[in-house]
């Protein structure tokens, strides 16, 4: 049973690092007048509303969409994807990553998106019709990004945003990664985790499966806006990652901008950053 609901985080400084670093890959997939292929095997339902009670009751926008909006500064390859998240905000909305990928992409490209929560895939569903390009499947995320690799267009990339509710969500992304990469291999893969105190354990694991896939050019970035809290006590999530395996070229220069402007943005005292190669680029 999947009770995670996005409604409580959305807009969150983990979602301005998953979905900054998301839209300088689509950036890049841009570059080349050919058209891409965009896999979310864990979409949520496209658009949170700002005046949600739900996001009211934790206040977590306040600490990532509200500072990034306010902010004077935007990082080169970002000023489209700022322009769309204060447009949507003048609507108390923020748009998800399959919405932000739909509104980033061109008349040719193709999304795929995978939502298991009833609810969440209804309105994903909703959103999403009268867009031809986009195609919604209520089905396991993992299963399906195996199911659906190589896609037609063959380049492009799938966003990993599993929820980390069950233990299996910390083993998967790695497994699929690797086996992703075989059947798709120019697919860039990326993936989200939180950083929780008494997930450490997990969490090393889940980075030396992913390096352990060895596929050229696996880049990891972390943005800790607070310092870790230690082990079983730790309950809070103190910051987030992204893993891009096969990053674009260039990719870690816009990762370091992006880290570079998030940290005095959203990182409080102890806060820090974290960008290495885990498998070096080919
Ligand atoms: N990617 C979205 C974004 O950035 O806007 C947020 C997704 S939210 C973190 C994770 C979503 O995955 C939830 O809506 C949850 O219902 C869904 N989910 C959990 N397990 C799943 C699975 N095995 N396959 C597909 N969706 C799943």
């Amino acid at each position: 049973m999947l009770s995670y609901q996005h409604s409580y985080h959305a807009g969150n400084h983990a979602d301005m690092l998953k979905h900054a670093v998301l839209a300088r890959i689509i950036g890049r997939l841009k570059a080349k007048d050919k058209p891409f292929s965009y896999i979310d095997t864990h979409a949520g339902s496209g658009v949170y509303r700002l005046d949600d009670e739900r996001l009211a009751k934790t206040g977590e926008a306040e600490g990532g969409l509200e500072r990034i909006l306010g902010a004077e500064s935007v990082p080169e390859g970002l000023e489209d994807w700022i322009s769309l998240l204060r447009d949507r905000a003048e609507n108390l909305e923020y748009p998800g990553s399959p919405e932000q990928v739909r509104r980033l992409s061109r008349p040719g490209d193709r999304l795929e998106l995978m939502e298991l929560h009833p609810a969440e895939y209804e309105n994903l569903r909703q959103r999403m019709s009268g867009d031809a390009r986009v195609h919604v499947h209520k089905r396991d995320g993992f299963a399906g990004l195996l199911a659906l690799s190589p896609p037609d267009p063959r380049r492009g990339l799938c966003l990993m945003d599993p929820s980390y509710e069950l233990a299996e969500d910390w083993v998967k992304p790695a497994e699929a990664i690797a086996a992703a990469g075989r059947r798709w291999p120019v697919g860039i893969l990326a993936l989200w985790y939180p950083v929780v105190g008494r997930r450490e354990s997990e969490l090393a694991d889940l980075r030396d499966r992913v390096a352990g896939a060895g596929i050229p050019g696996t880049l990891l970035a972390e943005l800790h806006v607070s310092p870790p809290t230690g082990g079983a006590e730790g309950f809070g999530m103190t910051g987030s990652g992204m893993i891009v395996a096969r990053a674009p070229w260039k990719l870690d220069e816009d990762v370091a901008r992006i880290l570079g402007w998030l940290r005095p943005l959203l990182a409080g005292e102890g806060g820090f950053t974290r960008q290495e190669w885990l498998v070096p680029p080919p």
